[in-house]
């Protein structure tokens, strides 16, 4: 069961309680963007074995976006934390580096 602390609200949600929103930290771009990386933002998303950035939102709860970092593979949870950054907190990248080792954080797609 994968289980999440609404960084707002501070309830531990179980996956019933939350939508998914997918990969967190995306650069966003409009119309007026070249034909290929308009298509990219559109359509092309990372599915990685291991570490991810994801956003969910608390659906049952306070109702707010939040962003997750978690193992895709494990279902570890490294932290939660604002959607209203634009990189992850540095104590959760430093948890993630503590568990795998050459972890760096690459920034928004
Ligand atoms: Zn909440």
């Amino acid at each position: 069961m994968l289980l999440l602390t609404c960084p707002v609200c501070g309830v531990a949600a179980d996956e019933t309680e939350l939508a998914p929103g997918g990969e967190a930290h995306l650069t966003r771009f409009g119309p007026g963007s070249d034909d290929a990386t308009f298509e990219s933002y559109l359509f092309h998303r990372k599915n990685p074995k291991g570490v991810h950035f994801e956003r969910w939102r608390h659906a049952h709860g306070c109702g707010k976006w939040f962003h997750a970092a978690r193992d895709t593979v494990t279902l570890e949870v490294f932290g939660t934390y604002s959607a209203q950054v634009t990189e992850p907190p540095r104590d959760i990248l430093d948890r993630i580096a503590a568990k795998h080792p050459g972890f760096e954080w690459e920034g928004g797609a």
